[in-house]
């Protein structure tokens, strides 16, 4: 369905990102990735990516640099001719109380997870409105919807990133363009793993245990969800069948957010 489609997906050397990106390729888009990562693993990422038949980039540029960002635009649309899937997924996390929580530190993650895709949509945008199509799909949080204490930048960003899918919603409703967010709860990438290992080792406590009652607390069906389902809600949000979601939320949180 995504044949001669282009989608771009920020922070997708790893996790979420990936996922959503090898879920787009396999729908037949060619997709350009971005992020960090050692060059081995950004190799493994585009040969994943080639291997599913359709053409892949890369564009290593830095989500907290708007010039970075019109650079990676602007390759995009020499290489390929067209952003017409964004998802805007880059992201980074820091726990600190408020009275301890790093100035720098706030700045980075709201340029990371919310200015970014200020930058790429802003962008993104003249293209679609010229085809009279376009699909803008943010990666929020339930962070997006409620809040946890000591998260106090991503909470904001997450929430702006609903404001910004709103109001990008509204002003491209009549042009073929829809823009939604997407609000996982915990999602099994390594740095959960990395989390369960970690956790289980300080509290010594069995990893199932940390799973349910630490990491999982707010979740109330007490699973990860994974990054093949994102990326099958990703791809359902590129659909003819989604055509008319716009301007709203899809929380794949295990029910966190119905409490
Ligand atoms: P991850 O750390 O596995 O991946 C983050 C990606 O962003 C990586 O590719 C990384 O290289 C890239 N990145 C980080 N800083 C960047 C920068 N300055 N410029 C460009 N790329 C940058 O994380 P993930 O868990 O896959 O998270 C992806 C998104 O999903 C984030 O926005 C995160 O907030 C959101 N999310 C994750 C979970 C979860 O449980 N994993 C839950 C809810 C929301």
């Amino acid at each position: 369905p995504l044949k001669d489609k282009v989608s771009l997906v920020t922070g997708s050397t790893s996790g979420i990102g990936l996922g959503i990106a090898r879920a787009l390729a396999a729908a037949g888009s060619a997709v350009v990735l971005n992020g960090f990562g050692k060059p081995e693993e950004i190799e493994a990422a585009q040969a994943g990516i080639a291997e599913l038949g359709v053409p892949v980039a890369y564009s290593g540029a830095d989500m907290s640099k708007p010039d970075s960002i019109a650079e990676m635009m602007e390759m995009a649309l020499t290489q390929f001719g067209a952003v017409d899937v964004l998802v805007n997924n880059a992201g980074i996390q820091h726990v600190a109380p408020l009275p301890e929580f790093s100035p720098a530190k706030w700045d980075a993650i709201i340029a990371i997870n919310l200015s970014s895709a200020f930058h790429t949509t802003r962008l993104a945008l003249p293209g679609m409105v010229q085809k009279g199509w376009g699909r803008i799909i943010n990666i929020a949080s339930a962070h997006g919807l409620v809040g946890s204490p000591f998260k106090s930048a991503y909470v904001a960003a997450k929430h702006g990133v609903l404001g910004l899918t709103k109001v990008t919603a509204l002003e491209t409703a009549e042009q073929g363009i829809t823009c939604n967010a997407i609000c996982p709860g915990y999602v099994y990438t390594p740095l959960v793993e990395a989390q369960i290992e970690g956790q289980a080792k300080s509290h010594g406590i069995p990893r199932e245990e940390v799973i349910r009652n630490v990491l999982l607390a707010q979740q109330p069906n007490k699973r990860f969800a994974t990054t093949d389902e994102l990326g099958g809600i990703a791809v359902f949000l590129t659909s003819e069948a989604a055509a008319s979601i716009t301007g709203t939320t899809i929380a794949a949180d295990g029910g966190w957010t119905a409490h």
